[in-house]
């Protein structure tokens, strides 16, 4: 299989690792431990891709349950991760069989490397909330629950680089469309609590982009989770995606909302 991660150094002690496009992971070094911000697809050996940035012992935290973000704790000892999501996360490991030997040739795998694949367990499990500080020495981040793609997706945030890491809880493309995501209001209440943490971040990196997006995307997205609400979704279009069909909030050029009627 041909490697997959390519490496972007952001800020000092960031580095953004692009999975093949299809997501995204950050690596952010203090002076004595290093945090892994989710593990992206797995498949490849992320921690050997990690120790070519940093040789510090490292702490693992998944922003969210799924697969893009998770897969990847195989090659790592231990996880952190929100309660709520623990179910969720079990759920997208065991679709692994279900689903990926198939689709070895798509990947670039032979699929007795796929197989090996579908075989790594995941590694344990350790729950992290809102609130929590992880002290990399010198440098820390901060665990804010967002509420909304996931029940329990949390964003953490990095003072020191002006970063707010968000996984998929704030991106491009929010998807509030799934069974696990939670209502509007609910990702709109997540939202506002966010004002208090605004004066500590400029940019936000977000699961699938090795591009920052300036903080104010959050007031952008406020107002249109506000639009749905009190519109009620009028003139909102019907999207097809994998799992079904879902309501399509545009934005703006390649930045929309997705979500359910039963979300609002
Ligand atoms: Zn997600």
């Amino acid at each position: 299989m041909e490697r997959r991660a390519k490496l972007y150094p952001l800020a000092p002690g960031v580095t953004c690792i692009d999975d093949a496009g299809d997501s995204v992971c950050y690596v952010v070094c203090g002076s004595e431990r290093a945090a892994v911000i989710d593990t992206v697809n797995g498949m490849e050996d992320l921690h050997a891709v990690v120790r070519e940035i940093t040789d510090l012992p490292l702490v693992v935290i998944n922003t969210h349950g799924h697969c893009d973000h998770v897969w990847g704790n195989t090659f790592f000892d231990e996880a952190y991760i929100h309660p709520d999501d623990i179910a969720l996360h079990n759920h997208h490991f065991a679709m692994r069989k279900d689903t990926m030997l198939d689709q070895a040739e798509q990947y670039g795998a032979t699929r007795e490397e796929m197989q090996a694949f579908i075989d790594a367990q995941p590694c344990p499990l350790k729950p992290i909330c809102e609130g929590e500080i992880i002290d990399l020495g010198g440098r820390s981040l901060e665990v804010i629950r967002i509420t909304g793609h996931t029940q329990g997706s949390i964003a953490l945030l990095d003072r020191t680089a002006g970063f707010l890491y968000s996984g998929d809880a704030i991106n491009g493309q929010i998807w509030l469309q799934l069974p696990e995501s939670a209502k509007l209001t609910t990702y709109l209440d997540s939202l506002n609590a966010l004002d208090a943490y605004r004066p500590y971040f400029t940019e936000l990196h977000t699961g699938h982009n090795v591009e920052g997006v300036p903080a104010a995307y959050i007031d952008e997205m406020k107002a249109a989770i506000s639009r749905i609400i009190e519109t009620r979704g009028a003139g909102d279009e019907d999207f097809a995606w994998f799992g079904g069909t879902a309501k399509r909030h545009f934005m703006r050029e390649n930045t929309w909302v997705l979500y359910t009627p039963d979300k609002l």
